[in-house]
């Protein structure tokens, strides 16, 4: 594993999105400023108090899905040699994880995210490589839920816990996930929309569940070169995190409390495997403590790299949020 393990070095990048403010409906005033090469500042008009943060690129406010996406392409190529990806979007609730991800408005191209992009991208190359190689695609949707794996492409099994078993294989750990195969970017829409209609069904059990559950979207790359005769094996998970957001105890009771709990504590488990992966001479990697580190533990001791989208609420309302939120991507980051 310690081997392996140095392959992650200097393949986790931290990036930190702002969204515009307001589109919330919040009316409070920005408190961020962004500088040159990856510069964040955080202010407090009121107090004073200013913080400066660092990360590989800041997007502000005015930046497209297409120049976010930007970074991911090349990763996109890596996943056809072989390679293991994991992408995932982080922040409190409201901050833009599912803008960045999967986008506001999939009609619109230029509102798609970072998902629909990566596929094309993915087809794309497979074209280009055609008589070179050849590539199978499939794809698995699942929810982490209070510590439970659900298979959202599967909606009659939606009341089965799904167990994660050892593999060493990334993207096979769980075995009665369903997998479906695609070949093309319009069935991959085709099987989102179904994860989709399956979460909106446990939403409406259980109000604003998306914002408290893990989404993982998994795609997995089995190759043949034509050429040499050489096999890959890639995996790319698209992660769409739960809200960040410290629920206090005077606020929440009940199956609320118990989710928040479940929450901090996948999060932080994520934290620390990130950063241990981030560190150099790195002996232990606690894995153990989430279903989500478990989930991806195959894929981030294989050959990985990994993208971590870090997002800020701009609203003075959300300063506190965002100090935690900064500083969860700053200790994950190499920098
Ligand atoms: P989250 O998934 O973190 O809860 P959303 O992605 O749902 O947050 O974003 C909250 C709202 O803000 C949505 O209405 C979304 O369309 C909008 N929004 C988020 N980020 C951006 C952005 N970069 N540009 C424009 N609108 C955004
Ligand atoms: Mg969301």
């Amino acid at each position: 594993l310690y081997n392996e393990v140095q392959d992650l070095k200097g393949n986790i990048r931290v990036f930190c999105r702002v969204r515009p403010a307001g589109a919330t409906g919040d009316a409070s005033a920005g408190c961020t400023e962004i500088g040159e090469d990856g510069e964040l500042a955080l202010y407090n008009p009121r107090s004073g108090m200013r913080k400066q943060f660092k990360y590989d690129r800041v997007f502000g406010a005015g930046s497209s899905q297409e120049e976010v996406y930007e970074d991911t392409k090349a990763l996109i190529r890596s996943v056809l040699d072989g390679y293991n990806v994991c992408i995932f979007a982080y922040g409190q609730t409201g901050s833009g994880k599912t803008h960045t991800m999967a986008g506001s408005d999939v009609e619109d191209y230029a509102g798609r995210g970072i998902n629909y992009r990566a596929l094309d991208d993915l087809f794309a190359i497979n074209e280009e490589r055609q008589g070179e190689a050849e590539y199978v695609v499939r794809v698995q949707l699942l929810e982490i839920y209070n510590e439970q794996l659900r298979d959202l492409l599967d909606s009659s099994r939606s009341g089965r816990r799904l167990e994660i078993r050892n593999t060493e294989r990334s993207g096979l750990n769980v075995p009665e996930a369903t997998q479906v195969d695609v070949s093309s970017r319009e069935e991959v829409v085709r099987v989102m929309e179904i994860g989709a209609r399956n979460r909106a069904v446990a939403e409406t059990k259980m109000n604003e569940r998306s914002s408290r559950s893990h989404s993982v979207l998994t795609v997995i790359v089995d190759g043949i070169s034509h050429i040499t005769g050489q096999r890959t094996h890639g995996c790319l998970h698209l992660i769409d995190l739960a809200g960040s957001e410290r629920v206090g105890r005077s606020e929440a009771t009940g199956d609320r409390l118990e989710e928040a709990k479940h929450i901090n504590r996948s999060l932080s488990a994520l934290g620390d495997v990130m950063a241990a992966l981030a560190q150099r001479n790195t002996k232990h990697v606690p894995f153990r403590n989430s279903k989500l580190t478990q989930l991806l533990q195959d894929s981030l001791c294989g050959q990985a790299k990994a993208m971590m989208f870090i997002h800020i609420a701009p609203e003075e309302s959300s300063h506190g949020e965002s100090i935690s939120t900064l500083g969860f991507g700053a200790r994950v980051s190499e920098i």
